[in-house]
């Protein structure tokens, strides 16, 4: 059934999880044939200053576009890619696209956005995961400073073994890490400790519950808060409301990412935001004072 998420269409997902499920096999062949055929795009949604509310960076996220099956979420098709490896391709294609298109907004706008992009478990395992990003940063030019990769904390630091030390090599190449969905896992503060965290993205069931949960609110509040002693950067994701604004502004949360702001753009949509953006500083400008 299909599911409407918003106004684009590229919301509209008509493959649900069921359907996945059911049809497993068949998607795992025909995503064989996704990067190769055209089918894949990246969606970027902005992140943005707490307190100025001025764009800051963005996030990249993947989609699968099938001729007939419409758009398929990542949230369906990124474990069949796990499963089937098909996922180092796909994720490298999704990097090499983000970072291009990062570094024609920094030349067209001459504004340093920062470029968040999803990493899997099976990718942190990749040995040439370091060669890899190296190759994508020198072919497309993109300063290593502006990428920051996103490791969900949902990862085993055990059960992949080479996590710790690719985060490192990541880290070592100027790349910066976010741990995403954190507390969600079992492990957060064990993830905190051992890996080398710029910042972290405060996972949206906890934004959600802000208004609803005084315990959510609690663990929104301390998050924060620890993030700050560890000198760590702290974003809120799925800031839907205002009242998710105000409070995570209250308690000083530095960056905010969510549909109240926007939801992920297509490249044609998000290159508007910017000019847009651009239009107006530049009026605000040429006022007379
Ligand atoms: P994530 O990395 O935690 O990404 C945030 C998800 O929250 C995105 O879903 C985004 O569209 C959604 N979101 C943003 N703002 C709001 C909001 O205000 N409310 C709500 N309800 N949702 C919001 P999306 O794009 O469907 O991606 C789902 C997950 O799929 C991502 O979660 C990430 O784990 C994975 N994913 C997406 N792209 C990639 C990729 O290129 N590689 C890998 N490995 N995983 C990816
Ligand atoms: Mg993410
Ligand atoms: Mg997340
Ligand atoms: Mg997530």
């Amino acid at each position: 059934a299909a599911k409407h998420e918003g106004r684009n269409n590229f919301q509209i997902y008509e493959v649900s999880p069921e359907y996945a499920l059911q049809h497993g096999m068949a998607l795992k062949t025909r995503l064989r044939h996704a990067e190769g055929n055209g089918e894949l795009r990246v969606v970027y949604q902005p992140q943005v200053d707490a307190k100025s509310e001025d764009i800051v960076g963005m996030e990249a996220l993947v989609r699968w576009e099938h001729p007939e099956l419409g758009m398929i979420s990542p949230a369906v098709f990124i474990p069949l890619a796990e499963e089937t490896g098909l996922i180092v391709s796909i994720g490298e294609w999704v990097m090499r696209t983000a970072c291009l298109q990062a570094k024609e907004w920094e030349q067209r706008y001459g504004l340093r956005l920062r470029l968040g992009v999803n990493l899997s478990a099976v990718q942190l395992m990749e040995p040439q995961l370091l060669d890899t990003v190296a190759r994508v940063l020198r072919e497309t030019d993109l300063d290593p400073a502006l990428l920051e990769m996103e490791v969900t904390e949902s990862i085993s630091i055990k059960a992949v073994p080479n996590l710790v030390e690719n985060l490192h090599g990541l880290h070592n190449l100027g790349c910066h890490i976010a741990i995403d969905d954190f507390g969600t896992g079992a492990a957060s503060l064990d993830y905190l400790r051992r890996l080398p965290a710029d910042r972290i993205k405060v996972d949206q069931s906890f934004v959600r519950n802000i208004g609803v949960d005084p315990d959510d609110e609690a663990i929104v509040r301390a998050t924060i808060e620890m993030a700050h002693r560890l000198k760590r950067a702290v974003v809120a994701e799925g800031v839907e409301i205002e009242q998710h604004l105000q409070f995570l502004r209250e308690h000083g949360c530095d960056e905010l990412q969510g549909y109240l702001f926007c939801r992920p753009l297509q490249p044609v949509s998000f290159d508007k935001l910017l000019a847009e953006r651009q239009r107006l500083l530049e009026a605000r400008v040429a006022e007379p004072a």
